[in-house]
């Protein structure tokens, strides 16, 4: 599912840099990318609560969409504020849609951080079809936005996000298919 998170994440920061071509695109593709990946490291922690922000990061994206639309000039860092804060938060959003993280309970999927844990709703869940088909469209969409706007993208980013994907799918794959339930 990480791998699902990221191709969000960095599709996020594709459409972002495709509406705004003067945004820095390395810095944000990266903070889509660890924005993307970053609440799972609370499978260290309390998983799918430290890290996982389904409300105030709703709140968190708001404010910063706000603030990178009304600061024109300052949208060099905002936008990578923006893309890292939003697929943050836009992770914690989908795993209410997985099953539930059955390190915390069978009722619970996502800590909510006000009155307890969001309940599985379970339509996309861990490596099974939906999972893979959000990765895969999400990747496929953002290579061929990438690749066709090398205009906008630049010739060396192309590369450097396929290799970077095929690395990054390689390595979570076989991870998700030999720890499948510690990595949702
Ligand atoms: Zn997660």
């Amino acid at each position: 599912m990480v791998s699902t998170h990221v191709a969000v994440g960095v599709l996020i920061a594709v459409v972002l840099k495709t509406y705004f071509p003067e945004l820095p695109t390395l810095p944000l593709l990266t903070s889509g990318f660890v924005g993307g990946a970053l609440p799972d490291l609370d499978r260290y922690g309390t998983h799918r609560s430290d890290l996982h922000y389904p409300i105030s990061g709703a709140v968190a994206t708001v404010l910063f969409g706000i603030v990178f639309l009304a600061y024109p000039s300052e949208r060099a860092v905002s936008s990578v504020l923006l893309a890292g804060v939003g697929a943050f938060w836009v992770h914690s959003v989908m795993d209410i849609f997985d099953s539930p993280w059955r390190g915390a309970g069978k009722d619970k999927a996502v800590d909510n951080h006000f009155d307890g844990w969001f309940s599985p709703v379970q339509i996309v869940t861990f490596t099974q079809m939906g999972d893979w088909a959000i990765m895969i469209i999400s990747f496929v969409v953002s290579f061929v936005v990438v690749v066709t706007r090398s205009a906008i993208f630049g010739e060396y980013i192309p590369r450097i996000l396929i290799g970077t994907i095929i690395i990054f799918v390689v390595i979570t794959s076989w991870y998700d298919l030999t720890h499948e339930k510690y990595n949702r």
